[in-house]
């Protein structure tokens, strides 16, 4: 597949953070629409391949093609690409000052130039659709954990991304919160939207996943469709990885 046709394409992309290599040679190719698991141990660097794509992290050698644009390091380029890319973080990153509905208006007014009544429209939309438009008033801490990465996701679709990348974003959420934020996302999956998703959910995995990745040290180690990533691993790392979280 060219990188043309990709909607993601990283290519021997290698990061040193210092002397620190963290990482190494990784190549990985997305089509438009396909939805893509990466999972691995605590620092293998999982949350810095996802955080290249839309330029939170630099790195100093490959490519990386999102959507047919070369991610150069140019304003202009970069403001391009993070309005095709949305990202949802393991702690939300809302505005703590701003109420739910400010949340979701702010990058669409400032950024996108948008009128605020149209932005209000767009907001109450996607907070409907993630099934908290109740709460449009009140502010981030009054909500709980999994109302509030609803919003996060309801944000970022507000920009309408070609691409939502998320980091583990079930993984701070207490365990009964854990379903309403995977069900938002299955939706979402469902609607055909190019998805990267780092996370130890191996149920959301086996349902949503075109392909699950495996990294440890830096580097892509195997990667699958769900059923043989998680039925026969290859690798005797992969192995022994399963058995830990499953
Ligand atoms: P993961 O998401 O898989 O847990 P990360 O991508 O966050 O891994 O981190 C990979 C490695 O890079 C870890 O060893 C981590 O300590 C290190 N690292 C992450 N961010 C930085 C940073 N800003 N400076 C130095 N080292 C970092
Ligand atoms: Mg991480």
């Amino acid at each position: 597949m060219s990188s043309q046709q990709a909607m993601i394409s990283m290519e021997n992309v290698n990061k040193w953070y210092g002397d620190f290599h963290v990482l190494k040679d990784v190549n990985l190719t997305i089509k438009k629409g396909e939805k893509v698991v990466i999972c691995g141990p605590s620092g293998s660097g999982k949350s810095t391949t996802i955080r290249c794509l839309n330029h939170l992290e630099k790195f100093q050698q490959g490519n990386i093609v999102i959507n047919g644009t070369e991610l150069i390091e140019d304003v202009k380029v970069v403001r391009h690409i993070r309005s095709q890319v949305g990202m949802v973080f393991q702690h939300f990153n809302l505005f703590p000052h701003l109420t739910v509905l400010d949340n979701l208006v702010l990058a669409p007014t400032w950024v996108h130039k948008k009128p605020r009544k149209e932005a209000i429209e767009t907001a109450m939309y996607y907070l409907e659709r993630v099934k908290i438009a109740n709460q449009a008033k009140k502010y981030p801490n009054q909500l709980s954990g999994g109302q509030q990465q609803r919003v996060a996701i309801a944000r970022c679709l507000c920009i309408n991304p070609e691409i939502m990348l998320f980091d583990e974003p079930t993984s701070a959420l207490d365990p009964e919160m854990v379903s309403e934020v995977l069900d938002v996302m299955i939706e979402l999956a469902n609607e055909g939207i190019t998805m990267v998703c780092v996370t130890h959910e191996m149920g959301f995995a086996k349902k949503v996943a075109d392909r699950v990745i495996f990294m440890d040290q830096g580097q892509i180690i195997e990667e699958n469709d769900p059923e043989t990533f998680f039925e026969q691993p290859e690798s005797d790392r992969l192995q022994l990885f399963l058995d830990q979280i499953l």
